[in-house]
């Protein structure tokens, strides 16, 4: 079995890299801040003390960390898993980044002779959990048949979507569905408690028709219950709305309802909401509709 090594134990990480331990690698892990590292250690993990130090004990090397600049510091920067790496290393993104930051590590990482895949995920907490996330893979073919042993104790829907970058791309696809959707579902339960009809039984209704979907069965729900505890923050979402609109600049391509539902996120962010869910868009809604 490949020697794994998860660096990143957040809200998806822990329970991702979990999944690994039971599905029986042997698991180095690293995270800045101490407490779920140590967590991780007392269910059979080995505590690494850099991203370099996981990189010399692994033969796969997950990051599951914020955001692009993260990903590099971790990758590229001092004490990194490139500085520790070796040729025939895989390297597996789970974050979600931009794209043109994932092919600029392929290129780094295969000048070295290692591989690298971008492999943003989707399913939320409860998919982590489960072991049961959508993963959209980008890199070489090769590369991603090595990796599907690994991804598979992780997630279920795991589809190779291309060259390197295209896994962002994919990822940045789904997350525009996701956030106009979480508006769409906030607009209507707003709807229906300003018109005194119970969102809970609308909620319900809808989960049988055609506007069923995750997102009304589980962000519904935590709309209705008004429990914005992440789940995933707003400010990761919108910093991935960021990532949309940027890619959609570089190819000059209007994103006119990313554009509205990023707008909305900078005012919960300027509300000081940004580590709530991102249900709690809801909470604008409700403000605006004086409620
Ligand atoms: P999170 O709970 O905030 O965890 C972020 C993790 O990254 C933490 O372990 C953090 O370490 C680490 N980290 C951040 N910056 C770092 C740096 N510069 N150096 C080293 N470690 C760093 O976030 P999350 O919800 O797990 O999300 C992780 C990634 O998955 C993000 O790209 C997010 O967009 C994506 N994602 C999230 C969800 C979701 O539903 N939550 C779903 C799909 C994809 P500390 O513990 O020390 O802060």
């Amino acid at each position: 079995m490949e020697r794994v090594g998860f660096i990143g134990l957040g809200i998806m990480g822990k329970p991702m890299a979990r999944n690994l331990l039971k599905a029986g690698f042997p698991l180095t892990v690293f995270n800045r801040s101490r407490a779920a590292m140590d967590e991780l250690a007392r269910d059979g993990a080995i505590a690494a003390d850099s991203p370099m130090q996981v990189a010399q004990q692994s033969d796969v090397v997950i990051t599951c960390v914020s955001d692009s600049p993260d990903v590099e510091a971790v990758v590229l920067g001092e004490n990194g898993i490139l500085a520790g790496g070796r040729t025939g290393m895989l390297y597996i993104d789970n974050s979600t980044i931009a794209p043109a930051t994932s092919r600029k590590i392929y290129k780094a990482l295969k000048a070295q002779g290692m591989d690298a895949l971008d492999a943003p995920v989707s399913g939320g907490d409860i998919g982590a959990q489960q072991g049961t996330l959508s993963i959209m893979v980008g890199g070489d073919e090769a590369a991603f048949q090595r990796s599907l042993p690994i991804l598979q104790a992780m997630g279920k829907n795991i589809v190779h979507v291309g060259a390197a970058g295209a896994g962002q791309v994919t990822k940045a696809c789904n997350q525009i569905v996701v956030a106009m959707t979480v508006q769409a579902v906030a607009e209507a339960l707003t709807l229906a408690k300003k018109s005194g009809v119970d969102p809970a039984k609308v909620r319900s209704a809808l989960l049988g028709g055609f506007a069923q979907s995750r997102v009304l069965d589980v962000h519904g729900q935590r709309m209705i219950d008004g429990t914005f505890e992440p789940g995933f923050k707003l400010n990761l979402h919108r910093k991935d709305m960021n990532i949309v609109l940027q890619t959609g600049k570089e190819l000059n391509l209007p994103l006119l309802g990313t554009a509205q539902v990023t707008e909305l996120m900078n005012s919960l962010l300027a509300q000081g909401k940004g580590e709530l869910d991102n249900s709690a868009l809801i909470t604008l809604y409700e403000f605006l509709a004086g409620l």
